[in-house]
């Protein structure tokens, strides 16, 4: 049997954790440059505030309201995160992290019924140790629990855990749960199915094998199988490295200079470079990328993109930063209002391919020593205590102007007790 553990409303129940005033007030957690919603509290959803919408929008139903609202504050969800997924892992034998508030586990090791009271003690404990409530579906497959935790989200009879495991049961989650919620089918695909009078995932799973192998590939073959109880998508337990990188951000205000635009492209570079340095993987291609505002309708549009290739593979933020800059020579042009950049790494190795073929040219044992030291120093005191000259300058940085402090992680923002 598989269990899928979901944080609830995940950011706004961190949020909550830290400040009791927020329970069962509606409360919305903001986007980059608090943009728009991206995690709202029940009583928010229940004022008709939907997923994604633009705060400037909600300005007047804020203060109506008096809902309270947060920029993003990733260093603290990552960090809630982490601690929820290690309770979780004291308690399952195999664990999937499938992403901040998500975790699928192996649950084959409880007897049929005794899954719901341990999937009780689960939802307990990490309410306990960490505050976050949470939802767990538990069923014969990945899909199917995923399906599962849904139903314990929307029921309160199912008190936060729902055992799909009953073939009867089973029939009802999919006669009234649509094709698009099905985990795994995106919009196309459901397009499509709707277009062919498929509707209800229970009328997914009763179309012809065959016509679903031809028209959705072997992925909705999989998904098909899932629905059918027989398991086709594994735990994945051990983190995959990524086979590529990229890290972009909106500017907070228009940049039009090339100088102002260097800093926030080598930031990127040095987080990007520490990522590879950390999953131990080289690199030997950058594309950078640079555009103005699409959205604006007013200004004169300009998107470009360059990638260069690198005379060899390094995860050093120098020789990064220098082809980074070098593609950005190209691609700027004077005159527009620049939005949002970005560069990509693609074509990741491991740090063994660099050894082998140019143990002793690209970098020096002394650049990486300083490396290793300055990702200590990272880790230890943050991303932004240390930087490379380049990286200097914030007016680039994303408004996040509602942050609540870094509770957890670190020392300067811990809650203080008057
Ligand atoms: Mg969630």
């Amino acid at each position: 049997m598989i269990g899928l553990i979901d944080g609830n409303n995940f950011f706004v129940s961190c949020e909550r954790v830290f400040n009791a005033r927020l329970h069962q007030k509606p409360v919305l957690v903001l986007s980059n440059n608090d943009g728009c919603v991206i995690s709202r509290s029940n009583e928010a959803k229940s004022l008709g505030i939907k997923m994604g919408q633009p705060v400037f929008e909600l300005r007047s139903l804020i203060k109506d309201k008096k809902i309270h609202v947060f920029s993003s504050n990733p260093d603290l969800y990552r960090n809630m995160s982490s601690r929820m997924m290690s309770v979780i892992a004291e308690h399952v034998q195999n664990l999937e992290v499938y992403s901040i508030d998500e975790a699928f586990c192996d649950l084959s090791f409880i007897s049929n019924a005794d899954l719901d009271s341990y999937g009780q003690n689960i939802r307990k404990k990490i309410k306990q140790y960490i505050g976050i409530p949470c939802g767990i579906g538990i069923s014969h497959t990945k899909v199917l629990a995923k399906l599962a935790s849904e139903f314990a989200k929307k029921s309160k009879k199912n008190s936060g855990v729902c055992t799909l495991i009953r073939d009867d049961h089973i029939e009802y989650a999919l006669s009234c749960t649509k094709v698009e919620d099905i985990w795994g089918i995106g919009k196309r695909s459901s397009r499509l199915l709707n277009h062919n009078r498929i509707y209800t995932a229970k009328e997914f799973r009763d179309t012809d094998p065959v016509w679903i192998r031809k028209k959705l590939s072997i992925v909705g073959l999989r998904l098909q199988n899932e629905l059918k109880k027989s398991p086709c998508l594994g735990l994945e337990t051990i983190a995959q490295d990524k086979k590529s990188i990229t890290v972009s951000r909106t500017f907070s205000k228009y940049i039009q200079n090339f100088n102002d635009l260097i800093p926030p492209l080598s930031y990127f570079v040095s987080s990007a470079s520490a990522q590879l340095r950390a999953q131990k993987s080289v690199v030997n291609r950058i594309g950078v990328y640079l555009t103005t505002n699409h959205f604006s309708q007013s200004q004169t549009q300009y998107l470009n993109y360059k990638t260069s290739l690198l005379p060899a593979y390094t995860s050093s933020d120098f020789l990064l930063t220098k082809h980074a800059i070098s593609a950005l020579k190209t691609i700027y042009k004077s005159g527009y209002s620049y939005k949002k950049c970005g560069i990509y790494l693609s074509g990741l190795k491991s740090d063994q391919y660099e050894k082998t073929l140019f143990w002793n040219e690209t970098e020096s044992l002394r650049e990486k020593q300083l490396f290793k030291t300055i990702d200590l120093v990272k880790e230890k005191f943050g991303f932004n205590s240390i930087q490379i000259a380049d990286a200097l300058g914030s007016s680039w940085k994303p408004f996040s102007l509602q942050r609540s402090q870094n509770f957890s992680t670190s020392l300067d923002e811990v809650m203080t007790v008057c």
